[in-house]
């Protein structure tokens, strides 16, 4: 029985977590939930999972359960847990992955963020803390899956993109589009912010930096290529030109139950079996760079380096936050992270002071740009 923390348990990850848990209730027990302000689902998990320790970040004085960002520390490190599985959004995510990779645990990482915003000193405790780094992020997962027992003759990853929404929209009502429309994901349903990622592409390119430290290879050998079915989860190449791939119906439950399990596997009745007729027709086009700028800002902070991609992230975060409050359009998502990265010059980002920093610089800057 290993014993697992769930960290956002109240999200869209967080919830397909505890749906992945309870089939297997032979080899994993919860042994503790955090949320962010749902105080209700919150209340109603720790009713049906017993956990040694729940903590409610943003609960506010009603709250009974133990607040405030520390709770997500002491989740994360818990001596009884040995899997975190890091499923909040956004920046407040880092500290526990730190955390957890320190003490030595496995984090099964949906919050790229964390991996984006301090890449090297996440990296840096994996090595540290003897803890291990499992991506929940489908087209990472389906890289492992591919990689796995076939190590060290990797030459170049093929990650595979939806395209979003707005994919075969005219670059003009692209500019224009909705809050609403942006919500409207074609195969995946997910949080709001990853939503809005998914569809001016940022996701992407945060994903290009997730692969670059997750797999150690330059950014000329982390192509994308979009996919609007989402069935092939991204793909492999190896030295001699052979290419393996991952593929299934679009479910965040395999990756989820995949990262607690690598490189072993379990039995899971409750995911959707492949069926390639179903599925119909796979096809592949460029990603259209033009016109979702945000792509190539995220990809060139990511080459970059130092604290690039940890601006990007921070302007990305608050321009989302604006859009998703109406008080930016779709199209100035683009200029305020271009803004922002323009004013920044690189630092290195070898200690947790510089990423801070620049994280806040970034922030502040991005809130100029809206005002
Ligand atoms: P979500 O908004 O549905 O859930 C976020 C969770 O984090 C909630 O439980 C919320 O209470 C909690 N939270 C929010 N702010 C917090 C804070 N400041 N401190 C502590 N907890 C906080 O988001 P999601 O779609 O589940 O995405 C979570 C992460 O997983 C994101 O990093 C996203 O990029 C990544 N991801 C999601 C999917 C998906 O299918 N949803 C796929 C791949 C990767
Ligand atoms: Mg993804």
């Amino acid at each position: 029985m290993r014993g697992v923390a769930v960290l956002g348990s109240t999200g869209s990850i967080g919830r397909s977590t505890l749906a992945v848990l309870a089939r297997q209730r032979d080899h994993f027990r919860v042994v503790a939930l955090t949320a962010g302000r749902n105080a209700s689902l919150l209340d109603a998990q720790r009713a049906e999972w017993s956990p040694v320790f729940a903590g409610l970040v943003d609960g506010g004085a009603a709250s009974t359960l133990p607040g405030g960002p520390e709770v997500l520390i002491e989740a994360a490190t818990h001596p009884s847990v040995d899997i975190v599985v890091n499923a909040v959004v956004g920046a407040a995510g880092l500290d526990a992955t730190l955390a957890a990779l320190r003490a030595g645990k496995r984090v099964a990482l949906a919050n790229k963020e964390s991996l984006v915003m301090a890449g090297e000193l996440v990296m840096e405790a994996v090595r540290l803390g003897g803890g291990e780094l499992v991506p929940i992020d489908s087209e990472h997962s389906a890289v492992l899956q591919c990689l796995t027992g076939h190590g060290g003759s990797l030459d170049r990853l093929i990650l595979t993109a939806s395209g979003g929404p707005f994919r075969e929209w005219p670059a003009e009502r692209v500019a224009a589009a909705t809050v609403e429309e942006a919500l409207r994901h074609p195969t995946w349903s997910m949080g709001a912010k990853i939503t809005v990622d998914s569809a001016t592409l940022a996701n992407k390119a945060l994903e290009v930096i997730e692969a670059h430290f997750l797999y150690g290879l330059p950014y000329d050998r982390i192509d994308v290529v979009v996919h609007p079915q989402s069935i092939v989860h991204s793909m492999v190449e190896f030295v001699d030109g052979s290419v393996l791939a991952q593929l299934g119906f679009p479910t965040m439950e395999l990756p989820i139950l995949y990262a607690l399990t690598h490189p072993q596997r379990l039995p899971d009745a409750g995911v959707p079996r492949f069926d390639p007729v179903g599925a119909g027709s796979l096809t592949f086009e460029p990603l259209r760079a033009a016109v979702f700028r945000t792509f190539g800002a995220g990809v060139a902070a990511g080459r970059a380096g130092g604290t690039a991609p940890t601006v990007f992230n921070a302007a990305n975060e608050v321009a989302v936050a604006a859009f998703l409050e109406r008080k930016l359009s779709f199209a100035r998502i683009s200029d305020t992270i271009e803004a922002v990265l323009d004013a920044h010059a690189p630092q290195p980002a070898v200690t947790l002071d510089a990423v801070r920093d620049a994280d806040h610089w970034a922030r502040a800057r991005a809130h100029e740009e809206l005002s």
